[in-house]
Parts: C-alpha cells; structure tokens; sequence
C-alpha cells in the first residue's frame, strides 16, 4: 500500500545539515513510525513520502521554509542574568523555558557576556536546510485509537 493520508508510516532515516554533519538518526534503533498527515513530522517530508511504498528509499533536500522555519532575528533578545529566575547555572548552548516577549519559549543560550545574556527562540535548525535520506520499511492502516489520538501506539510509536 501507499502513503496516504492516515497511513502508519516506519522508517529510518539519516538527518544532515549542509556541510554533511549528521544532526540525527534512526539508524541505532528501531524505525521511527508516524501518523502521516498530521504534521507529525515537518511538512516537507511529508510530502515528500506522499504515495511512496514499503521498500521504497529517498533522498531529499528540505528548504527551511518547509522544515522549521526560517532564522528570525526578532526571536533573539539579551536579558540581564538575574532575569532567570530558578536557574542556578548557566552555560552556553544550554536550552531553558523562558518568558519572552513573545511568551513562554524554549530558547537557547547562544552569548554570555558579563552580566547579559543572549536568548534565541528560534528553533536550532531554524533557517537550515535539511538533508534527508529515508528508508520507508513499513506502510499500514491506522487503528480508530491510533486515529483518535492523533499518533501511533506500538514499537517505534507513542508510549503512555
Ligand atoms: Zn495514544
């Protein structure tokens, strides 16, 4: 059967950036499985794997636009230290929840300068473009829970 909407999608797959580095992975573990056409994975690869079989193997090139979005400077602020509040250590790279202007976020620490620090809530693969290789290893029927949940339940799905 084909990928179509609803489709219990499992594959595995290979995530690099630009330069060739790996960014992430199924290949240690079992396949990933989703629910496709629920915006369970970014939309660009799922359109990409619309009508594709069990066996079937591709590689991809995803625009920002259609991964996670392109890089917004008007995401990234500096707060004084003391803004965060309940963090005892902070280090660069390090991701926290934070009120932003824009409201609570996960952002990242990209700067520390003395006493400021720099907060991006851009997500980390915000503006990249991001190369796929997939493997589709299975393509079933959804069941009426797995529906209704909106995810899959079982090996490589949601676990309650
Ligand atoms: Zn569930």
């Amino acid at each position: 059967m084909v990928i179509k909407q609803d489709s219990v999608v499992s594959l595995h797959y290979t995530l690099r950036d630009d330069a060739g580095e790996v960014i992430d992975s199924s290949a240690s573990g079992r396949p990933l499985s989703y629910l496709h056409g629920r915006g369970n994975l970014i939309p660009g690869l799922e359109r990409e794997l619309q009508g594709r079989r069990a066996g079937d193997k591709l590689s991809v090139k995803i625009k920002p636009a259609d991964a996670y979005g392109e890089y917004d400077e008007a995401l990234v602020e500096q707060v004084p230290r003391r803004a965060l509040t309940g963090v005892s250590s902070v280090r660069r790279g390090m991701q926290l929840r934070a009120q932003t202007r824009h409201g609570p976020r996960t952002v990242t620490v990209t700067r520390i300068a003395g006493d400021m620090l720099t907060l991006d809530a851009n997500h980390p693969l915000a503006g990249k473009s991001l190369n796929f290789e997939v493997e589709v290893t299975g393509v079933r029927e959804a069941t009426d829970e797995e529906l209704s949940h909106g995810h899959v339940h079982g090996p490589g799905g949601h676990h309650h």
